[in-house]
């Protein structure tokens, strides 16, 4: 089955081509268009490769084109992309403006050009559907709630290819069947053995989950992408009452404010340097005190997200780091796990020092009670594969 993965930025257009089957996957190509403005030229001309090539006979090989949809209204899970999932998209578009315009704008492109073609989008937010609304409610009122605020999760995808890899790496056949499933048979009835899995997804975009048993108990990420732990350029959590204080003090329009804290803001805006964090690390290791500082507070965070995780599943079988940072930066890895040897993690230096640059690994020591992994992430694997198993199931 020919599945075709739109990656679709608000300037950019990437694809995926996956060959896929019960147990198989293999990618058949990529590729991708930078500076776009309109999705449907970009398309002719991704058809017009993928024939050349000899992947297509025409647009209608495909069998299905998956979008990793963001956010929607009332909408979650892995469905087919119709006037619903447009309609989910518009109705937040003030909350992910980077990202639910581009979906539905491209969603509505490939619909035009082929018409024949099943949609379905994956939303980040479809990990996170069964958190216990204990974990999800925030205490505003009953007209904020019923606009839809509330904490979701996002890197939904990311996430649940960590829920699956890990029971893999650890050998629980029965959570990776689980994890598997979720999205068409939902989170069934369990009761082998546990697999409480902390899951740091650390890049340009981060966010800790507590996983448990293959599902989601929540997310470090909330109302929007930009909550949680301090992003690139995003803030992360932020106290809502610092945005009237600096409306009165610096004379700050709300627009205004929302940019800084959208653009100016996390890495970029603690450490002054960049919104990368390679750039960041050299700089503290030059003695930067502000970009030491951002990587300080990034590692605060991970580590306050992550305990309260543990904390709230009564203990954890694997730590899991994923993305830019968590594959690469080892350092910041060790530093994470430092002092843990109460809780039962020992982290090996010499594997977690060898564990870079998208190589799968378990950094912990023999002895360590926790398994603590590097899982390279791959979110378009998953959405193929949910893809998938939704035109199985439909
Ligand atoms: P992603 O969003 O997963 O593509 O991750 C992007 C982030 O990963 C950027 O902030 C990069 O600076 C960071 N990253 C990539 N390689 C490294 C590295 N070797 N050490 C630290 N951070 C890295």
């Amino acid at each position: 089955m020919k599945i075709l993965v739109a990656n679709l930025g608000s300037t950019s257009f990437k694809y995926r081509l996956f060959d896929m089957g019960d147990t198989e996957a293999t990618l058949l190509a990529k590729g991708g268009f930078e500076r776009v403005s309109e999705y449907t030229a970009c398309i002719g001309e991704m058809l017009a490769t993928l024939k050349a090539d000899g992947h297509l006979a025409s647009g209608d090989d495909l069998d299905a084109v998956g979008f990793k949809t963001v956010l929607g209204k009332d909408l979650s899970g892995c469905v087919e992309a119709d006037d619903r999932v447009l309609a989910a998209l518009d109705g937040f578009k003030e909350v992910a403006p980077a990202h639910n315009p581009a979906y539905a704008e491209g969603i509505r492109c490939f619909k035009e050009k082929l018409p024949a073609v099943t949609r379905v989008a994956l939303f980040e937010t479809a990990f996170f559907q069964w958190v216990d609304p204990a974990a999800t409610v925030y205490a505003i009122p009953q007209s904020w709630r019923e606009l839809g605020i509330r904490r979701y999760g996002f890197h939904g995808a990311s996430h649940k290819f960590i829920a699956e890899r890990s029971a893999e790496l650890v050998g629980n056949d029965a959570v990776f069947e689980r994890a598997r499933g979720l999205y068409v048979d939902g989170p069934s009835d369990y009761s082998g053995d546990p697999l409480r899995v902390i899951s740091c997804h650390l890049g340009g975009s981060s966010s800790v989950v507590g996983i448990r048993n293959g599902v989601a108990i929540g997310s470090s990420m909330g109302f929007s992408p930009q909550s949680g732990l301090p992003q690139n350029n995003r803030v992360g959590d932020l106290d809502s009452m610092a945005i009237p204080y600096v409306n009165k003090m610096l004379g700050l329009s709300m627009e205004e404010a929302e940019r800084q804290l959208n653009k100016e803001s996390g890495l970029l805006g603690l450490s002054g340097v960049s919104n990368d964090a390679r750039d960041v690390r050299e700089a503290a290791a030059e003695g930067n005190k502000d970009a030491q500082l951002a990587v300080d507070v990034l590692i605060d965070s991970i580590r306050h997200w992550a305990g309260s995780f543990y904390f709230k599943m009564g203990g954890a079988e694997v730590i899991s780091f994923t993305a830019g940072i968590g594959e690469n930066d080892a350092n910041l890895r060790a530093k994470v796990c430092a002092g843990l040897e109460d809780l039962g993690v020992v982290i090996d230096p010499a594997a977690n020092d060898a564990t870079v640059r998208g190589k799968e690994g378990i950094i912990s020591a023999p002895e360590s009670k926790i398994k603590v992994c590097v899982i390279p992430a791959n979110e378009e694997l998953v959405i193929a594969r949910e893809v998938y198993r939704f035109k199985q199931s439909h």
